[in-house]
């Protein structure tokens, strides 16, 4: 069991740091396009990804998308 605050979160969105896709849907668990894990928060702040694109976080700036994998 794993807290989360104060229970109820503002609305934020889950997103594919592989491609960038964003869903409301918290019951996914992977990027509906690449298969990815889907990410919560930025993993450099923990800030929730409240905008979208899903590119840079709005709290610390970090890249979000942090494709390693090159495109082909
Ligand atoms: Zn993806
Ligand atoms: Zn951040």
């Amino acid at each position: 069991m794993k807290s989360e605050g104060c229970g109820r979160i503002k609305k934020h969105y889950l997103y594919c740091p592989e491609c960038s896709f964003m869903t409301e849907d918290w019951n996914a668990k992977r990027c509906g396009y690449c298969n990815s894990e889907l990410m919560e928060r930025c993993p450099h702040c923990g800030a929730p990804v409240l905008e979208r694109p899903a590119i840079y976080c709005g709290s610390c700036g970090a890249k979000l998308r942090q494709s390693r994998v090159p495109l082909q």
